[in-house]
């Protein structure tokens, strides 16, 4: 497939919203709220201020119940998000299915969504789970599905993948 040259792409063609685009959010559950708060404690318990290293916490929940924290350890080199030390965290201490995120500023920030990097692992890892976030209609859970339509995806051992698992011929696609 060859680049158009600029001039065809001055005039952007009309924009239709994308049945894929419609993100199904549901309200926060009593667990949600205590998975909220057990983040929030983690970070209010350990943060190192405004300019620190420690500014977000992050809990999962795994499918057994289980709570799991965890702190961001930044660092220019590219330091681990709250959420990815969580997903660590979990597995450490035995839980593989995992039922629901979310992350907590410091500093009374409340709720934060999950960055690009935490959203393809989330979804590469651990498909289905729910990620509490604040949205247009105040803090909801969303599967990670519904925060990566179109998704690029990878697992170990296979590489990147059409997602969902429906290949696209990528000649008629083009
Ligand atoms: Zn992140």
């Amino acid at each position: 497939m060859s680049i158009p040259p600029a001039e065809d792409l001055a005039e952007a063609p009309a924009e239709a919203p994308a049945e894929a685009l419609d993100i199904p959010l549901a309200e926060l559950t009593d667990a949600d709220r205590e998975l909220i708060a057990f983040a929030r404690d983690v970070v209010d318990a350990n943060t190192d201020g405004e300019e620190g290293i420690h500014t977000m916490g992050a809990a999962v929940r795994a499918v057994d119940g289980t709570l799991h924290a965890g702190i961001n350890v930044y660092h220019f080199t590219g330091g681990p998000c709250a959420e990815l030390v969580a997903l660590g965290a979990a597995r450490a201490a035995g839980a593989r299915e995992l039922d629901a995120i979310v992350a907590v500023g410091n500093m009374g920030r409340g709720v934060v969504g999950p960055c690009g990097r935490d959203r393809q692992v989330l979804l590469d890892y651990h498909p289905g789970i729910r990620v509490i976030l604040p949205t247009t209609r105040g803090v909801r859970s969303v599967r990670i599905e519904g925060l990566m339509p179109y998704a690029f995806a990878w697992s170990p051992g296979v590489g990147a993948t059409a997602y969902p698992s429906d290949p696209v011929d990528p000649v008629e696609s083009c």
